[in-house]
């Protein structure tokens, strides 16, 4: 058989090519739609103009364009013809692209023709044959180029174990890895979520997100495609947009600050939502409040769920009233298929409830990191699990918590301190919009806590009084020696707060 993840997917379009596969606007606002047939026509075109450049085999096509439906069928055609897609964020420039594109190698690199003149003197430097160009308006060489092909084309042969995504990490905890994901990583993933999140034929799925992440890329689009199922798909997230057309779709997915941004708009009623199944939230956590907020504005209860770049999606809350409760705070089950275990610093396995690392091993696991030997040896167990960096704990039920990041984690007198439980205390305030908790280095302590806090809405807050709040509800070894009221948390390009920044601003203060 042939396990291109393409072919799956492929073979998941309905049996009427002529009905409309993609729902979107042009940059000027005029509405376009896509059909199946030109999803496959377009990707083979596509295809066959990579096929003809004569690339190496496991050969890397690097992309950094912004989000339209040619650069999703630039993934297809990169699945299908068997090479190596290589998404970047929009948002770097170029001595981050420099690295990337110096890391990566990459045979092909695509990218806006605004950007053509700096990308490709990186990429012609780092050894790169090609350089194309596409915009989201559907102009540059490489719709060009492709117009030249045939629009038939064989997909081809791979094996479950080939490569198919090289997948940059967000950068979050330090410099972004290359996670190598194949086809049968992809594929596998795919194939639970759409038993577990229950898609069924005639679901419409609202696509707001960037098509370079994990998230927009792999769940939202390989969601759709292997339900055949229509997107809606918007270039940029407008919550006004958003709600006007939530009643023409059925699954949302969106990170937390989506949600909090949809909250924001007066037009979010049960009225909107009306057609809406499923909800769903992942990336970084949902706040408890957005989570309740939600539930009662809109009578839905969002589905969180966990996952990262080197493993797609791990945990998931459920989605059938008798797998249980959707728990907001909580990352829900192990997926099927996915095993994961809570270990302390040794090593051993914890029981219910402790808290400690997360390992874990199942069919969407990685298969290591891009020219890393070593870092990839160092994150996989002797048996087979591989060590994700973020800390939580199993309860009794076995829904799973994430507490936070290991490099995170305070070590405060030889205490444990972990910033998600004090920030969810702070979050709690009124007046408080988020905040962060971080630790730097004490004389006395070896660590101790900074908060760092964002108030709502110019909402007048007061520092010591934070504190002195924290010291009623909280052991005293976790309540953090400073607390700073700051206009914003410095955030990376997918919009995750950057502790490691944090720590260094503060890292003075105790001496
Ligand atoms: P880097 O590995 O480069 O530091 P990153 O870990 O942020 O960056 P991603 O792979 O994009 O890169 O993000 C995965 C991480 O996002 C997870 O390890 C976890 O910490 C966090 N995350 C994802 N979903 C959730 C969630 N529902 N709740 C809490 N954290 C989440
Ligand atoms: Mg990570």
């Amino acid at each position: 058989a042939n396990h291109n993840l393409f072919a799956a997917l492929r073979a998941a379009f309905p049996a009427d090519l002529h009905s409309t596969a993609v729902e979107t606007t042009d940059p000027q606002g005029e509405p376009l739609s896509y059909s199946w047939q030109d999803l496959e026509r377009g990707s083979a075109m596509l295809a066959n103009l990579l096929a003809s450049l004569g690339l190496p085999v496991g050969a890397r096509i690097a992309v950094q364009v912004e989000k339209s439906v040619e650069a999703m069928l630039l993934y297809l055609a990169t699945l299908r013809a068997g090479y190596v897609f290589l998404p970047l964020n929009t948002a770097y420039q170029s001595g981050e692209i420099s690295y990337f594109i110096g890391n990566a190698e990459p045979a092909v690199v695509v990218c806006s023709g605004a950007n053509f003149g700096w990308v490709s003197k990186i990429a012609f430097m780092a050894g790169c044959q090609y350089v194309f160009t596409l915009n989201d308006d559907r102009t540059g060489s490489l719709l060009d180029r492709a117009a030249h092909h045939s629009d038939q084309h064989a997909v081809v042969a791979l094996d479950a174990d080939d490569l198919a995504a090289i997948l940059y990490t967000s950068g979050t905890t330090g410099r972004s890895k290359g996670a190598m994901l194949t086809h049968g990583n992809l594929l596998s993933n795919a194939r639970t979520l759409k038993e577990y999140w229950g898609w069924v034929p005639g679901d419409v799925l609202m696509h707001v997100l960037p098509i370079f992440h994990v998230h927009g890329l792999f769940v939202a689009i390989h969601g759709a495609l292997l339900n055949g199922s229509k997107m809606l798909w918007m270039a940029k997230f407008d919550p006004r947009k958003v709600i006007d057309k939530l009643p023409e779709t059925t699954v949302f997915m969106g990170v937390p600050t989506l949600y909090v941004r949809l909250l924001q708009e007066p037009g979010l009623t049960p009225q909107a939502v009306r057609n809406m199944r499923l909800f769903i939230a992942g990336s970084a956590p949902l706040l408890i409040e957005t989570f309740k907020t939600w539930q009662e504005r809109t009578g839905h209860t969002i589905l969180e769920r966990y996952g990262m770049s080197e493993t797609a999606m791990l945990t998931s809350n459920p989605y059938l009233p008798a797998d249980g409760e959707r728990r907001g705070g909580t990352v829900g089950f192990p997926l099927p298929g996915v095993q994961l275990r809570v270990v302390d610093d040794a090593g051993q396995a914890l029981s219910t409830g402790e808290i400690g690392g997360i390992q874990v091993q199942g069919p969407n696991v990685f298969k290591g990191y891009w020219r890393m030997p070593e870092k990839t040896a160092e994150e996989f167990t002797a048996d087979g699990f591989f060590k994700t960096g973020d800390l939580g704990l199993v309860d009794a039920r076995g829904y799973v918590t994430i507490v936070g990041r290991s490099k995170d984690l305070i070590i405060s007198g030889g205490y444990n301190v972990y910033p998600a439980e004090i920030e969810s205390v702070i979050n709690d305030l009124p007046g408080v919009a988020e905040s962060a908790v971080v630790g730097v280095p004490h004389p006395d302590f070896g660590e101790v806590g900074v908060a760092v806090v964002i108030a709502q809405g110019g909402a007048p807050l007061d520092a010591a009084q934070i504190l002195a709040h924290l010291k009623t509800q909280l052991a005293n070894f976790k309540i953090p020696k400073h607390c700073a009221v700051v206009d914003a948390l410095p955030r990376n390009a997918m919009g995750k707060v950057q502790k490691n920044l944090l720590r260094t601003q503060f890292q003075g203060m105790f001496g």
